[in-house]
């Protein structure tokens, strides 16, 4: 089985390979400054689940220069898309986050440009400055949705409901130069396999552009990790973690491009599962069952999931 990866996609948008290189706006989150709630998501990490991205102190131009740096001797080339990644990357002041974006692509290097965010973030004021964008460059706009079930989207924390994530979609849709990647998750606990292929399936059947598939990772400082030690739950091993993804991976529609297929918890963050840390053995196990060069581009390079 093979499917359509990030890697294959960029070659065959741009003619060559892309890196993301992670930056950070310097946002917050309304999940976690109290306009939708306080503590945030159960999983999330108090970087916003963006633990490679760049620092937030520098001004958006150095960290571009920097991440540039950091894979130049990979990226023979020289194509990037600025990722902002961290934290709800439309939530803030608009003008503000709009000078962000323009100045990261304003490097002549920087090809395109991936934010990643909620649903319920993106003022009227913020989808019209991302559809000036979508006329000038690539835009790609990534949403958490984590699940389509109603009770674990409130036990995880998401503040919002599905209908919420609908209105956002239809919205980014209608809008000609802007793709949309959806978030999810998979393993959490009180979810089946059968509630997991809901979630899929719903995500098949929207026109989204892409999708990042994780599983659960529990990582260190966060209340999913405090919940975990107290009352541990089953979370799939990569075997089994596997075989599910080649049921989940078939009964996407193939035009849907694959970013990720697992979580990427930082080796040293992470709790359970402990296997995700061992990453050249989940990246070669993952490429030999769906005979795909993947979608991984680079050790720290990673998109994260999440938002
Ligand atoms: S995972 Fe994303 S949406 Fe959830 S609290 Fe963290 S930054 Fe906010």
């Amino acid at each position: 089985m093979s499917y359509k990866s990030a890697n294959e996609y960029y070659r065959s948008l741009f003619g060559q390979k892309v890196y993301r290189i992670a930056l950070d706006a310097g946002c917050t989150c309304p999940n976690r400054d109290g306009t939708v709630g306080f503590g945030g998501c159960i999983f999330c990490s108090g970087s916003g689940s963006g633990e490679f991205a760049a620092s937030r102190e520098k001004p958006i131009a150095e960290q571009v220069k920097e991440a540039k740096e950091r894979v130049a001797d990979k990226n023979g080339t020289g194509k990037y898309i600025a990722y902002f990644q961290n934290f709800t990357n439309t939530y803030g002041d608009e003008d503000d986050l709009k000078a962000k974006y323009e100045t990261a692509l304003s490097d002549p290097e920087v090809v395109g440009i991936s934010i990643a965010t909620r649903p319920d973030a993106i003022s009227e004021k913020m989808y019209g400055i991302l559809e000036e964008l979508s006329k000038k460059t690539k835009v790609w706009i990534e949403l958490g949705l984590q699940t389509i079930h109603e009770k674990t989207a409130k036990w995880m924390r998401r503040g919002y409901e599905l209908p919420v994530f609908e209105e956002a979609f239809r919205h980014l849709s209608e809008i000609p130069g802007i793709d949309v990647i959806v978030h999810v998750i998979m393993d959490f606990p009180g979810e089946t396999k059968e509630m997991m292929l809901e979630t899929i399936d719903y995500c098949s059947s929207l026109p989204i552009h892409g999708i990042k598939i994780a599983n659960l990772n529990i990582l260190r400082d966060t209340d999913l990790e405090k919940e975990y030690l107290k009352d541990p739950f089953p979370l799939m091993e990569m075997d089994e973690y596997i075989k599910f993804l080649e049921v989940a991976v078939e009964r996407l529609r193939p035009n849907i491009v694959i970013y990720r297929l697992t979580g990427d918890g930082a080796k040293k963050a992470l709790i359970a599962p402990l296997w995700v840390g061992n990453k050249r053995v989940v990246r070669n196990s993952i490429a030999a069952a769906f005979r795909s060069d993947g979608v991984i581009q680079g050790k720290n390079y990673l998109p994260k999931s999440d938002h």
